[in-house]
């Protein structure tokens, strides 16, 4: 993959159209699920809220972003790739999503290059990983999430 400026990835269609109109704005009241993560380097600060249905399955969320663009589009895209999955999957989307993300071996590249492509719109964020300290931006949404669900165990 040729390697792309940081203008070109805020220009990327995906990421910019999460960053104009944010789904999933509404802040949710009374919650199943709330979790905040905040990441002081370039002052990005994440919000969620999930609702699960009578099957434990996500069916509802509330997502409030704020600082850099990448933050507010993961936040985004995120929040709409969790309609329907149990809190284990959340878990399991999050470590295999990090793991893409901060593959940095030849051979775990390639299969992340691979597993990249069947993430939906999630996989516009994968460009993030040429730009390292963008990463953490990326991963945020995940943090909260991980500590969120993790309070429930
Ligand atoms: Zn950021």
């Amino acid at each position: 993959m040729a390697l792309g400026s940081l203008n070109d990835l805020y220009r990327d269609k995906v990421i910019l159209d999460h960053c104009r109109n944010p789904r999933n704005s509404a802040v949710l009241d009374l919650p199943d699920v709330s979790c905040e993560a905040i990441n002081p380097f370039c002052g990005d600060e994440i919000r969620f809220q999930i609702n699960l249905d009578d099957s434990d399955r996500v069916r509802e969320v509330g997502f409030q972003g704020e600082g850099c663009a990448i933050n507010q589009a993961a936040g985004s895209i995120v929040s709409e790739a969790l309609n329907g999955l149990t809190l284990t999957d959340v878990l399991d989307l999050s470590k295999k999503f990090s793991r893409i993300m901060e593959a940095s071996l030849p051979k775990d590249v390639v299969v992340a290059d691979k597993e990249a492509i069947n993430l939906g719109e999630l996989s516009a964020l994968y460009k993030v990983r040429e730009f390292p300290v963008r990463v953490k931006c990326a991963l945020l949404v995940w943090s909260a999430l991980d500590s969120g669900i993790s309070t429930l165990a």
